[in-house]
């Protein structure tokens, strides 16, 4: 992420039509006004409508309008025993981006979980430490797990994240066959479960997998603002000093001359 989000875990009124239904605006700025969202979502056609223009287009797969795809789900919505389960998760991938923070990344964490509970694999972003342009926490926890397991499908898993996936990571758990994807707070730049993209939630996947949407959003969201907020003091600092250090300079270069 090359530019700093600055309204992280603000659900956008378009990301929230997408949790409700499948949503095709292209719409990409997250300051979308509320009145636009409200027209958009009311002439976006549904999954049915837009698989069946599709199929005149001949852009979809045979089989693709019967197939049901799982749309997102709201965390608040849930049993409060179904949502303590997921923080439960969800902390331990706060935890895992404390470790990407500590190493100067962009604190993301991803947590890999069995049915049975047990943690299968745990990541967190290494992008700039390992030059890895794909090593966001969500690929990472997924290589983990598929040599742990022996097996690049991973199905029946719930991938924790504290960010919203963006599309590379989305797909990667499609093509993993990931059972379910829970994550933190929004990412209006680049998510790609409703915010920016609907990836999630397109039937055209062979592979439907379960989204809910803001589990300890606020702590996940959090945890991004505090990163960016001391990256832009400390950068400010070094400017600072910068000039600092270019004005002595030149003020030594004018005494000798
Ligand atoms: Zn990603």
């Amino acid at each position: 992420m090359s530019k700093e989000p600055e309204n992280f875990g603000t659900p956008t009124e378009q990301q929230q039509s997408s949790a409700e239904g499948m949503s095709v605006s292209d719409t990409s700025s997250p300051a979308i006004t509320a009145t636009a969202a409200v027209a958009a979502a009311a002439t976006s056609p549904t999954a049915a409508q837009l698989t069946a223009n599709l199929w005149v287009t001949g852009g979809a797969l045979a089989g693709a309008a019967a197939r049901p795809f799982k749309r997102s789900i709201e965390g608040s919505t849930l049993s409060d025993d179904e949502r303590s389960l997921h923080e439960h998760f969800m902390l331990l991938a706060i935890e895992a981006a404390q470790q990407a923070e500590s190493l100067g990344e962009v604190p993301v964490g991803a947590v890999l979980v069995a049915p049975n509970g047990e943690i299968v694999a745990t990541g967190y972003n290494r992008t700039i430490t390992d030059h890895d342009a794909s090593a966001h926490a969500e690929i990472v926890a997924m290589r983990l797990a598929g040599q742990k397991l022996q097996n690049y499908r991973l199905p029946e898993l719930t991938l924790y994240v504290t960010l919203e996936p963006c599309c590379m990571c989305i797909m990667a758990a499609i093509h993993a066959r990931i059972a379910k994807v829970v994550y933190g707070t929004s990412d209006p730049r680049t998510g790609a479960c409703g915010s920016v993209f609907n990836i999630s939630g397109d039937p055209r996947h062979n592979h439907s997998l379960e989204v809910v949407a803001h589990i300890k959003q606020e702590e996940c969201a959090q945890q991004l603002r505090q990163f960016f907020k001391q990256r832009r003091a400390a950068q400010k600092q070094a400017k600072q000093q910068a000039k600092a250090q270019a004005a002595l300079l030149s003020a030594e270069s004018n005494a000798k001359s």
